[in-house]
């Protein structure tokens, strides 16, 4: 029997708790979420060790993206890419009620060596953020490695850090090597590599649900830091327009991944030779494609496979939706 060919995907959230998230994933962006307020983040496409997406939506509703990503690469990724052992890219939605520890991921080859893992390069692009809620991104200019150990010491790194206030649309790049935290109140969504290696240098001096510390990894991340960067920034976006269809922005991108902030109040075509991951931002969009259209409303995540060769975005009224693919 020949395979379905490919549709547009939509994956089972993967909710985590963690003793710094919220509530907000279920009352903004409408994740199944229980009792609780702990709901720190929703993996909405990840193929990491044990979390690895589900498919939710037509025929293939129940096979993981791990399984097509062995039995069908070329479909799913494009000869473009290749085949990968993979999937490259991990998204997700973080909604912290709490300051997040502040922490380093390593590049690369540094992830490899001390944590077994890709190295981390991360995006942002804010979502939510309550007022004078901040995020801490890169060193103050001039902070070296003994001052920071120093600070690290005597549990004053705060003053080292580079923070700006936080604003719905920011959009951040958080290359690998760059100490960072994300400041209470805010809600963002992350576009990473898929990898989960992170060195946790300080954690505001506070205690664990058991009374205890949280575990710091201080020598890694020392390792990791690359004390070059300096402050980090939202990143200023120019607005060019979309074949009248709407705008774009290009946001923050790395050799990792390219992503783009569009603004439709018209359908668009999109034709592609590899797979685009789509984030609904804003307002209400559908995918059309050869089979049944696929909705996208803000807060849910489509990858659409290289296969799908062509699709039209037709949003109802305006709707914004973050695009991400892999150069
Ligand atoms: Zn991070």
């Amino acid at each position: 029997m020949p395979d379905q060919s490919l549709y547009p995907l939509r994956f089972e959230p993967i909710l985590r708790r963690l003793i710094w998230g919220g509530r907000r994933l279920g009352t903004v962006l409408h994740k199944p979420i229980g009792e609780g307020a702990d709901y720190a983040e929703s993996w909405e496409l990840a193929d990491y060790h044990d979390q690895v997406s589900v498919v939710s939506n037509g025929p293939l509703a129940g096979t993981t993206l791990r399984e097509l990503l062995h039995t069908r690469p070329m479909e799913l990724l494009g000869p473009a890419l290749g085949a990968r052992d993979q999937f490259p890219l991990l998204v997700k939605f973080i909604d912290a009620r709490e300051d997040l520890s502040v922490q380093v991921h390593p590049d690369d080859e540094k992830g490899r060596r001390l944590a077994g893992d890709n190295g981390k390069t991360e995006a942002w692009l804010v979502l939510a953020a309550e007022p004078g809620s901040v995020i801490y991104a890169g060193l103050r200019r001039g902070v070296g490695p003994e001052e920071f150990r120093r600070a690290i010491e005597t549990g004053a790194v705060e003053p080292l850090l580079h923070r700006f206030p936080a604003r719905p649309g920011d959009a951040v790049l958080i290359e690998a090597g760059t100490v960072h935290a994300i400041g209470a109140g805010v809600m963002l969504a992350e576009v990473q590599q898929m990898s989960d290696a992170t060195f946790r240098v300080f954690d505001w001096n506070r205690v664990g649900t058991d009374g205890k510390p949280r575990e710091l990894h201080i020598e890694q991340a020392m390792e990791s830091i690359d004390f070059g960067r300096g402050p980090v920034d939202p990143m200023k976006t120019r607005v060019e327009d979309l074949g009248g269809a709407g705008t774009r922005e290009r946001l923050p991108s790395s050799e990792y991944f390219i992503l783009e902030r569009w603004r439709l109040h018209e359908p668009i075509r999109i034709e592609q030779d590899r797979f685009t991951i789509l984030v609904g931002l804003d307002g209400d969009l559908k995918l059309e494609t050869a089979g049944p259209p696929v909705p996208l409303r803000a807060g849910q995540t489509v990858l659409v496979p290289a296969a799908v060769e062509e699709c039209r975005l037709v949003p109802r009224g305006e709707a914004v939706v973050l695009t991400c693919v892999v150069p």
